[in-house]
């Protein structure tokens, strides 16, 4: 199948979350199984020119707001990735959060179908992923509707329901969609235009990335207010859990630690959790006490307050735990007041350190990830494999990747509620479990022999590309 994959951020050139590496890996992971695929992602101003090549002659995309010259640039390896080129979108020292982003993606979706057009690339499958795809899948159905693209089979994937694409209901004549749209079965949503919403109304197959996050956004308590909308989709709705992309994430062959290792042979592991506790400049654990570690953008939806409110007790004993993370300035804040609090017990690095992610994974006892919500979770994944014992919320993917250690085939630590209460008492298991090596080491042994190859899902979304088995 030719598959035409849209999204706003490509591991390696771009990556602000987990859209980013699940659009570097699933495309792969396609190609490999004989598909071919284009990726179609924005060039952002930090996206390394060095190994992109112009290819195409420009095409102009008309607009109400004004027309749009877009270049493309490519890069050529297992799957070919274009880069669309319209500086005054994406020439910017961010990739969201501005005025118009509604006009920026509107830019990014339909020169992706443009550049097919223009290109003679017949997509039997247009894959949007999360708010910044939905005026791709939405022309599909309007301006493209009579032409062979038109024809392509829809897919879109929820990355996370929680960053929806919401825009002045102004902007639907800037962009041309017709006011005839704007209605509860349409792009609407709450007087506003959703791109969220218009994805999840003109996508003809709908997935996120676990199944426990696909049962629980049809919930109210995780819909952000589509779970309406996805009850009644519910049939086309599935959930499949990301992979891990074991070029980057692999504790045999990582280039970031001092020393690898595997599940077999661990002991290079004590080398990198004494050189993560130096390079933090902290005091490693009190004897019997662990090393927790804790990576993630800092935001309401990762349970920061639960870590905040549990830690410090912990600390107190002589517990050690070093944090990686940006985001709220607020829980920035609240980090750094608990940094300076215990010098020598907490390491916070504020900021985007791929290579620290890495060493902490590598190094910690535990990796703690409470997230209120969670529709995949890479980071308990990487633990798993880098022995980091996972300590999480049960939710979402999370719970679906994650088994307590009360169970036979126990990974990890998981705890029912998000409080402070529950949070402590997960702690104080691990601290239990940390007093028995060996039973620590089963645990450890068990995540570390995980598989979570990226072909299992691959496989799921080319039988959604393919629809149902004819009768
Ligand atoms: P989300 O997509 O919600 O941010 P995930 O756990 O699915 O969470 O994926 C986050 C990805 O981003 C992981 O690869 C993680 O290692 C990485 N990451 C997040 N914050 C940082 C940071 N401050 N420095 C380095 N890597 C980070």
């Amino acid at each position: 199948m030719r598959i035409l994959f849209i999204s706003s951020e490509v591991a390696p050139f771009s990556k602000t979350g987990g859209l980013g590496d699940v659009a570097g890996a699933l495309p792969r992971a396609l190609a490999l199984r004989g598909h071919q695929v284009r990726v179609v992602t924005p060039l952002y101003r930090s996206v390394p020119r060095a190994t992109l090549q112009l290819f195409g002659s420009p095409v102009t995309l008309h607009f109400p707001f004004g027309d749009v010259e877009v270049r493309s640039y490519r890069a050529v390896g297992d799957v070919e990735t274009v880069f669309v080129d319209a500086p005054a979108a994406f020439d910017r020292d961010a990739f969201y959060g501005f005025g118009d982003d509604a006009r920026r993606f509107a830019v990014l979706s339909l020169a992706a179908l443009a550049f097919a057009q223009r290109d003679g690339f017949a997509a039997d499958v247009v894959h949007g992923n999360d708010w910044q795809s939905a005026p791709a899948l939405l022309a599909l159905r309007t301006g493209y509707a009579h032409t062979a693209l038109g024809r392509a089979r829809r897919v879109f994937t929820i990355h996370n329901l929680a960053f929806q694409g919401m825009f002045p209901k102004r902007e639907l004549e800037a962009l041309g969609i017709p006011w005839s749209l704007f209605t509860v079965d349409g792009v609407e949503f709450y007087d506003q235009l959703s791109y969220m919403k218009t994805a999840l109304v003109c996508a003809d197959v709908l997935t996120t990335v676990s199944p426990s996050y696909a049962k629980e956004i049809q919930t109210p308590g995780f819909g952000v207010g589509l779970d309406g909308l996805l009850r009644h989709r519910s049939a086309d709705l599935h959930g499949i859990l990301n992979g891990v992309d074991a070029r980057e994430w692999n504790p045999a062959t990582d280039v970031f630690l001092p020393r690898t290792f595997t599940a077999t042979e661990p002991s290079g592991r004590a080398r990198c959790r004494s050189e993560l506790i130096a390079s933090c400049r902290i005091d490693p654990p009190v004897d019997g006490m662990p090393l927790f570690g804790i990576i993630g953008r800092m935001t309401g939806q990762k349970g920061a307050d639960l870590l905040q409110a549990a830690l410090p007790r912990l600390l107190e004993q002589g517990a050690s735990a070093i944090v990686l993370g940006a985001g709220d300035p607020a829980l920035e804040h609240a980090w750094r007041q608990l940094d300076a609090r215990y010098p020598r017990r907490l390491a916070v690095r504020v900021g985007f350190d791929e290579s620290l992610a890495h060493r902490i994974e590598a190094g910690s006892d535990f990796f703690l990830m409470p997230s209120r919500f969670e529709p995949c979770g890479l980071n308990q994944m990487y633990s798993l494999l880098y022995g980091a014992v996972p300590v999480v919320h049960a939710v979402g993917g999370l719970k679906d990747t994650v088994v307590d250690l009360s169970q036979p085939e126990g990974n990890g630590v998981i705890f029912d509620v998000p409080t402070p209460e529950a949070m402590f008492g997960a702690l104080v298991r691990c601290v239990e479990l940390f007093r028995d090596p060996a039973r620590y080491l089963a645990v450890q042994r068990r995540g570390m022999n995980s598989d979570f190859g990226w072909g299992r899902a691959a496989a799921a979304y080319e039988q959604l590309y393919r629809g149902p088995p004819s009768p």
